[in-house]
C-alpha cells in the first residue's frame, strides 16, 4: 500500500508519517500543493492524504486537478474545525472522505483501512485464498488455521498479490508500491520477499511470470 501524504505543517506530518509507516504502509510525504500534484500525476498511490491549506497550489485545487484528468484515487482531506465551507466544497470537488484537525491518529487509520476496502470493492472484509486467511483490518494473517508471522513488506507484498489473485504484478509496480522515493531498496530485494513468502506458505503459491513480475493463480 503505497500512500501519498501531502501536509505543510511539519510536526503533524512526522506524526502522520511516523504512525502510518509503523503500520506496514508506504509514505511519500510532499509539503506544498505543486509537489503533490506533480506525484499525482506522474507516481502510482493507492491513497492520499491531503491537507487543504497548502503553499504554492492550495489543496482543492489539487484535487480539482487531479479528478479533472480522470484519476479516481481515494483522497482523504484534512481541513480545521471552523472550516465547514472547505470541507464541502472538499467533499464536492471529489474528496472521498475529511478529517477534522486536531485528529486521533487511531482514526486517521481506520478511515483509511475503510477507505482502502470500499476502494478495493470488497464487501468481505477477509481475504480467503489456497489456505490463506488475511484480515486487512487487524493485518493478521494464518495458513491452515496457523498464524503465520509476516513481516510489514511480506504483508503487503501479499496482500498486493491477493488483491485479487489471478493478475500478474509486475516488478515495476510491485516495487513502486513497497518503496516510496526515501527508501533504498537492493535490486534483488523483491525476490527475497518472494522467496519468504513461499517458505512461509508453499512453494507454488506465487508463480513467477519470467521477465514480467509475479501472479497468484486464481484457483489453488
Ligand atoms: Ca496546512
Amino acid at each position: 500500500m503505497r500512500l501519498l501524504l501531502v501536509e505543510d505543517d511539519v510536526a503533524l506530518g512526522e506524526g502522520i508519517h511516523q504512525a502510518l509507516s509503523r503500520e506496514g504502509y508506504t509514505v511519500d510525504w510532499v509539503k506544498d500543493g505543486a509537489s503533490a500534484l506533480h506525484a499525482l500525476l506522474s507516481e502510482v498511490f493507492d491513497l492520499a492524504i491531503l491537507d487543504l491549506g497548502l503553499p504554492r497550489l492550495d489543496g482543492l485545487e489539487v484535487l480539482r486537478r487531479l479528478r479533472e484528468s480522470g484519476s479516481s484515487l481515494p483522497m482523504l482531506i484534512l481541513t480545521a474545525r471552523d472550516a465547514t465551507e472547505d470541507r464541502i466544497a472538499g467533499l464536492d470537488a471529489g474528496a472521498d472522505d475529511y478529517l477534522i484537525k486536531p485528529f486521533d491518529l487511531s482514526e486517521l487509520k481506520a478511515r483509511l483501512r475503510a477507505l482502502l476496502r470500499r476502494s478495493a470493492g470488497r464487501a468481505r472484509v477477509m481475504i480467503e485464498h489456497a489456505g490463506i486467511r488475511l484480515d486487512p483490518t487487524t493485518q493478521q494473517v494464518s495458513y491452515k488455521d496457523d498464524p503465520v508471522a509476516l513481516t510489514p513488506k511480506e504483508y503487503q507484498l501479499l496482500y498486493e498479490l491477493l488483491s485479487p489473485p489471478g493478475r500478474v504484478m509486475t516488478r515495476e509496480r510491485l516495487m513502486q508500491l513497497l518503496y516510496g522515493w526515501n527508501e533504498e531498496a537492493e535490486s534483488n530485494t523483491l525476490e527475497v520477499h518472494i522467496h519468504h513468502l513461499r517458505k512461509k506458505f508453499s512453494s507454488d503459491l506465487i508463480r513467477t511470470v519470467r521477465g514480467v513480475g509475479y501472479l497468484v493463480e486464481d484457483r489453488q
